[in-house]
């Protein structure tokens, strides 16, 4: 667990994350250890198996977890008993109680899985997230490459993707943290897929800011 001012943020490994201060905020779990902690907002940034991981999902939720997610994803999990599934668009901003969330656009310019597709097409409207809590702001973002809408996001924390391969390299991630302006990056989605601790190390040394790797959970 690291402490960021009063924020709790844990990485459960992958793009999972759990963010705590009050309110628990959970993000893309997927192959999470066991947690005593349920979500009373659960964020799922679109439907791959690595951010939307039903199993996963059943294990932080409750009647009191309130969802936010793409529609796609709301279809999948519409049988669970949670308080509510909102869906949303990038662009959008959502307020649960005290916890406001905007929604990032997420997307690729140059990974492609075939000739002229890419993995994360910009109309699909996958999200990435900015969580606002008690005045600090949490930019998860989502399976994307560095795009122009990350620009002066300035958050305080970045949580972004490293991997390569179906979303940002280290050097485009590190070029990603100069366009969002965060006070602290978080590398991420790399250790289960794709990816490996020596992108987080590689990212460290190209982001202009400071970086934190954290052990996942
Ligand atoms: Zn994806
Ligand atoms: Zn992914």
């Amino acid at each position: 667990m690291f402490d960021y001012h009063g924020l709790k943020i844990s990485w459960l490994g992958h793009d999972s994350f759990l963010i705590k201060d009050g309110k628990t905020v959970i993000i893309d779990p997927f192959k999470i250890s066991p947690i005593k902690d349920k979500a009373d907002i659960l964020l799922i940034s679109h439907e791959h198996f690595d951010h939307l991981s039903p199993d996963d999902v059943k294990k932080v939720v409750n009647e009191n977890t309130t969802i936010v997610t793409i529609p796609a994803v709301k279809k999948e999990l519409s049988s669970l008993k949670v308080k509510e599934i909102k869906t949303a668009k990038p662009g959008e901003k959502v307020e649960v109680g005290d916890v406001t969330i905007e929604m990032v656009p997420a997307y690729n310019l140059n990974k492609f899985r075939e000739p002229g597709k890419v993995f994360h097409p910009k109309e699909d409207g996958k999200l990435g997230f900015i969580v606002g809590m008690k005045g600090l702001r949490v930019y998860h973002a989502g399976d994307t490459d560095a795009i122009p809408e990350m620009k002066g996001l300035k958050p305080d924390v970045a949580l972004l993707p490293v991997s390569g391969t179906y979303v940002m390299t280290t050097e485009e991630a590190a070029l990603a943290a100069r366009m969002v302006e965060p006070r602290l990056a978080i590398p991420m989605h790399y250790g289960k897929i794709v990816g490996s601790e020596k992108d987080a190390h590689k990212f460290k040394e190209l982001a202009v800011c400071e970086v934190q790797i954290l052990e996942p959970e």
